[in-house]
């Protein structure tokens, strides 16, 4: 039988069949981990095979195969040292909730979280939550977002959770997918899950009641399925992806706006910082990308750490 990973604990899976029927599963012995060492060869979202035993006068499903996944999110281990925790994996997208303040999103973050995302090959919406309360200003610096990420290619929703406002359209958005969620403690993240499905009550939530004190254990995901006809993966004590190795020269190709500039550069491994001819500072120049975008990018060669928020947006 096929089916997908719902939910693990480390040593079963609970296993949606083709059929809706969930099974509890285990893994045969000796199990093909698809050359990723981590600390569990399956993770929730996985597509699996399994059969069925009779393991005394109980049957169980023993999973045999795992079909190859399209993309997965890790985590690594402080304490043991590279090791990796796959946290789920097919995701279909992530949500991004943004709130420019209590508490506020800094672009460097969004950026961050984006070029992770890339990495991951994830696609992410941005969900510009508490519209409601924002005054004039802050509503142009949501727009000036909206517009610098839109044209970058990602998808902004401008939200109201606690009214429900766009709610609807979060659920088109999440319809036959499997979605998560993500973003700062506090910008609404079990409201939004609370508005698409009364009732249904995330980990995401409790760990952050706990200001994320429980961030270093290991922590399982869970999938949900909503009753409009969409799946939510539910992943404790994540406010962003796990830090992905990169190279500074590979940074770059996680910056959609550089994709067809890059090659106009005068040196092919340009990494776009004092080298002469560049095609991004020249773009940068010309306004083509944003100011903000470029900081976080040179942030990340460099590895500094500075949080700001887009300051041009009222030009
Ligand atoms: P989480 O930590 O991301 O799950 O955030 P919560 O859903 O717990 O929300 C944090 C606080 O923000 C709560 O007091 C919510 O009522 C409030 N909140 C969430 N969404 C909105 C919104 O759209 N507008 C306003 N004004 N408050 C909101
Ligand atoms: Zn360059």
């Amino acid at each position: 039988m096929n089916g997908t990973v719902y939910k693990s604990t480390g040593s079963w899976y609970t296993v949606k069949a083709e059929d809706g029927a969930f099974y509890e599963c285990r893994i045969k012995g000796k199990f093909r981990t698809q050359n990723i060492k981590s600390t569990n060869p399956i993770a929730v979202g996985d597509h699996v095979t399994f059969s069925l035993e009779n393991i005394g006068d109980e049957t169980v499903g023993v999973i045999s195969e795992i079909g190859e996944r399209k993309n997965y999110i890790i985590r690594k281990s402080v304490k043991l040292s590279k090791q990796t925790h796959i946290i789920a994996a097919n995701l279909d997208q992530v949500f991004l909730l943004i709130t420019l303040n209590n508490p506020t999103t800094f672009t460097s973050f969004i950026d961050r979280f984006l070029v992770t995302a890339e990495a991951y090959d994830i696609p992410v919406v941005l969900l510009f939550n508490k519209m409601d309360v924002y005054d004039t200003d802050e509503v142009a610096e949501v727009k000036y977002l909206m517009d610098l990420y839109r044209k970058i290619g990602y998808p902004c929703v401008e939200l109201a959770a606690k009214e429900g406002k766009n709610v609807d359209l979060v659920k088109d958005l999440m319809k036959d997918k499997t979605s998560m969620f993500s973003g700062h403690s506090g910008v609404g993240k079990s409201t939004l899950v609370n508005a698409l499905e009364p009732g249904l009550r995330l980990k995401t939530a409790e760990i952050s009641e706990q200001h994320l004190q429980g961030q270093h254990t290991t922590t399982f995901a869970e999938m949900y399925d909503l009753s409009f006809g969409a799946r939510i993966i539910d992943t404790p004590g994540i406010k962003g992806f796990g830090i992905v190795d990169m190279e500074p020269d590979e940074i770059g190709d996680y910056f959609p706006e550089f994709f067809e500039l890059k090659s106009q550069c005068k040196f092919n491994n340009c990494l776009h910082m004092d080298e002469p001819k560049c095609a991004i500072k020249q773009a940068l120049e010309n306004d083509q990308i944003a100011w903000s975008r470029y900081r976080s990018y040179v942030q990340m060669i460099t590895g500094e750490e500075e949080n700001y928020r887009t300051d041009n947006y009222r030009e």
